[in-house]
């Protein structure tokens, strides 16, 4: 059921290695021109049929694996796609338009693709949130008020009482509740530190 996606196998990929079956075709986040070097498993119910993505994408997509956890393929599709039709925002929770850039600044640097619309950070995301600020879908600087604004809009969404009992909200609303835990104890920090 955990099983990595490539232990079937016959050839393990080496990790953002482009794939050599690739289909040659552009990256399936249509609004990247970027050739579809990697492949991403659709779901965990489904390791043998793939997206292929750009560098870029691909670790944004991987970076999510663990929100789409319970999520039906039908149902990481739609995350995918969004109600805006993979317009940025093109991953979920980015409702106000910050997760795709923010990811794609930061993925584009980490890839050293120096492309034009990765633009300067203004101040550099702590590494040790990076993830938090993912799941949350918030922007780096950020505040303690905004995150828990944001904090408590997710945990109604994804609480399994507003969901059926459902399973998958469950995984969701724990992970939103760690990526919360981790992001407050950091501005919690640096707020101490900056008042010492
Ligand atoms: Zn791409």
């Amino acid at each position: 059921m955990s099983a990595p996606p490539f232990s079937r196998s016959t050839r393990r990929v080496r990790a953002f290695a482009p794939d050599p079956d690739a289909p040659g075709r552009a990256c399936d986040n249509p609004d990247c021109d970027l050739a579809g070097d990697y492949r991403a498993p659709k779901s965990r119910d489904n390791l043998r049929e793939y997206y292929w993505f750009c560098l870029e994408h691909v670790r944004a997509y991987n970076a999510r694996w663990d929100y789409y956890k319970g999520m039906s393929p039908g149902e990481i599709e739609s995350n995918l796609r969004s109600d805006t039709g993979w317009q940025r925002p093109t991953w979920p929770l980015g409702r106000n338009g910050s997760i795709g850039e923010a990811l794609e600044a930061e993925l584009a640097a980490f890839a050293g693709l120096g492309r034009a619309r990765a633009k300067p950070e203004p101040e550099r995301t702590p590494s040790e949130i990076r993830e938090a600020l993912a799941i949350l879908g918030l922007e780096w600087p950020t505040s303690r008020e905004a995150a828990r604004n944001r904090y408590k809009e997710l945990a109604k969404r994804h609480h399994p009482d507003a969901n059926g009992g459902d399973k998958g909200a469950e995984e969701r609303l724990k992970t939103i509740n760690i990526a919360y835990a981790a992001l407050r104890s950091h501005l919690a920090s640096m707020q101490a530190e900056a008042s010492a």
